[in-house]
């Protein structure tokens, strides 16, 4: 049996189509605040208890986030890897099939693990209508993720951070674990509002410049070789690990558990903008919290790719979208550092605490669009 408790999960809906062999799963957790909104994840290990969990996780972002959204999740039982492109179309096609009834009255979809905007765009065909996800091809109406919605409020958390810390932006130091899309536009961002950033890592390596890695350079050497580590520069050397990299900022980008009880020690940044989920568990958060590090949560810090899903679900633009994921992360990390000064309790814990006290209380309370 599934563990139900005071917030959901409110109904677990298996999907199954005989004829391709489509096997899934909707979880909609709680609707308190709104539809239940999270992305399907199509892999060979998702199981009903990864999506509850996942379903439970998108109920707190979400009101985090202070969106008129409940959580929700979905999985495809299928590893992508082992389908032909013809096979996973078959799957998602059947999978969209499958919403009609379910979204967009009770669930809205969106990208994760092995979906993309390809798959949303086949989703919304073949459930006959756009409004079952969100994260579509920009022809169908969706803002693509490659705006960098996520990584603009990752800065600008980092930003609010550095206020509350009392630190100049110019004398912070920053540190990028991973180079994708949440990654360069965090730097792309704080090298227009001037704080440095010295060094960058991705899955070949380190790169270290004290003087600050310029924006433009590195992305043109990411693009054409491939990987950070060919950036060149007067005082541009290689390093091997982002954690030991010289920075008093840390913001994660990449992998889960970049941080464990074997590595944290490494770790003496002022503080940490959680940019990736899970980048530690919750008791290493709690070793660095306790030795005086600011932790900037995950789904307070990356909220920028749910805000995005929910401007494009009422049908706004990018202008639109970028002036909610500026005002909604700024009031969220205020609202956070203030519950924090007022309770004592860990960024974590006070964060949880506003997100449970919204989804209790149901109320909404910000303007829609
Ligand atoms: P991405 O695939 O675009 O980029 C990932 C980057 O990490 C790549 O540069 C890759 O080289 C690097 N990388 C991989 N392994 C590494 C390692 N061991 N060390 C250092 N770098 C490594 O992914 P993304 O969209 O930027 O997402 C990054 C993280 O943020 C993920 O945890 C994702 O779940 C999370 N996230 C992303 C979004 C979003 O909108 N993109 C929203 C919320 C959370």
């Amino acid at each position: 049996m599934p563990a139900f408790d005071a917030f959901g999960p409110e109904k677990i809906i298996r999907v199954y189509d005989p004829k391709s062999g489509m096997k899934g799963v909707i979880v909609i957790d709680n609707t308190r605040r709104g539809v239940g909104k999270g992305g399907i994840r199509m892999t060979g290990s998702v199981s009903e208890n990864e999506v509850m969990r996942l379903a439970r996780t998108m109920t707190w972002k979400n009101a985090m986030a202070d969106l008129p959204f409940g959580g929700a999740k979905a999985g495809i039982f299928a590893d992508p890897k082992t389908l032909t492109p013809q096979k996973k179309k078959q799957l998602i096609e059947a999978f969209g099939r499958a919403l009609k009834g379910i979204a967009p009255s009770l669930y809205v979809a969106g990208p994760d693990i092995n979906t993309t905007e390809k798959e949303m765009g086949q989703i919304a065909i073949a459930a006959g209508s756009r409004k079952v996800c969100t994260g579509k091809p920009s022809r169908m109406g969706g803002i693509p993720h490659e705006l960098g919605s996520t990584g603009f409020g990752v800065a600008h958390s980092t930003m609010l951070a550095l206020n509350y810390l009392g630190m100049n932006p110019s004398d912070a130091r920053v540190a990028i674990e991973g180079y994708g899309n949440v990654g360069t536009f965090v730097h792309q961002y704080l090298s227009q509002w001037g704080v440095p950033v010295s060094a960058v890592s991705d899955s070949s390596g380190v790169i270290i410049d004290t003087h600050g890695l310029d924006y433009e350079r590195l992305m043109n050497v990411k693009k054409e070789f491939g990987s950070v580590t060919r950036y060149r520069g007067k005082h541009a050397r290689k390093g091997n690990n982002i954690l030991t990299a010289p920075a008093n900022v840390l913001v994660t980008a990449a992998i889960p558990d970049l941080v464990t009880m074997q590595n944290v020690n490494q770790v003496k940044h002022k503080l940490v903008v959680q940019g990736s989920n899970i980048s530690m568990s919750p008791g290493v958060e709690h070793r660095l919290h306790a030795r005086g590090t600011l932790i900037i949560p995950d789904f307070v810090a990356n909220a920028g790719g749910v805000i995005s899903s929910y401007v494009e679900h009422i049908g706004g633009k990018p202008p639109q979208m970028f002036r909610m994921v500026e005002s909604k992360i700024k009031k969220n990390v205020n609202l956070l550092f203030k519950e924090m000064d007022r309770t004592h309790l860990s960024p974590r814990d006070a964060a949880m605490r506003i997100a449970m006290e919204r989804v209790k209380s149901g109320k909404w309370n910000g303007p829609r669009n």
